[in-house]
């Protein structure tokens, strides 16, 4: 099989953890993981040799790659809201396509034992919620001052907890002082 990226280089393989093999290329150093093969490894190893330095580097191509088994586009997915990367897979063929990194990066964020979990709409999905809870958090903090919203965010927790939650909020909307 050829190396999506690199013309003309074949994809050889490559234990990539203890037990658990990859077809890698020489010249850009990604790999292709079949699904099958990670799912028997992830079930019966998982242990990895987890890097200890920081957040690492990881390559991260932003071109639409082909499959280097059926040809057919790959999709790209998100990892989570730590990091902007995205791993390709093809659908059809479970196969991941990880850049040179990637993997090291998933190891670093404990997700590299959830792997066909981050390719769930569920978790994708999650990215988007907790994005935009981020942001609205951060919009309001900017707009309160820490203390302020740190009491609001107090009072927000508490009042999920109440069971006239709606009443409360009802109260607030309608008291004029
Ligand atoms: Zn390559
Ligand atoms: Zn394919």
């Amino acid at each position: 099989m050829n190396c999506p990226q690199c013309k003309g280089y074949t994809l050889e393989p490559t234990e990539i953890e203890p037990g658990l093999v990859a077809g890698s290329c020489c010249k850009c150093k990604g790999s292709l993981l079949s699904l099958m093969n990670y799912r028997f490894w992830v079930d019966r190893y998982d242990t990895v040799n987890k890097p200890t330095q920081e957040l690492a580097v990881a390559q991260d191509n932003q071109k639409a790659l082909s499959c280097p088994k059926c040809s057919r586009l790959m999709t790209k997915f998100k990892v989570g809201n730590e990091t902007p990367h995205r791993i390709d897979l093809c659908t059809g063929c479970d196969e991941a396509w990880f850049d040179e990194g990637e993997w090291s990066l998933l190891k670093q964020l404990d997700l590299h034992d959830k792997l066909p979990k981050i390719f769930t709409e569920a978790w994708q999905r999650n990215i988007r919620v907790k994005r935009q809870q981020d942001f609205v958090n951060q919009k309001y903090q900017a707009l309160l001052g820490a203390d302020d919203f740190e009491r609001l965010a107090t009072f927000k927790k508490w009042l999920d907890e109440q069971p006239h939650k709606e009443d409360i909020k009802q109260y607030l909307i309608n008291k004029q002082n």
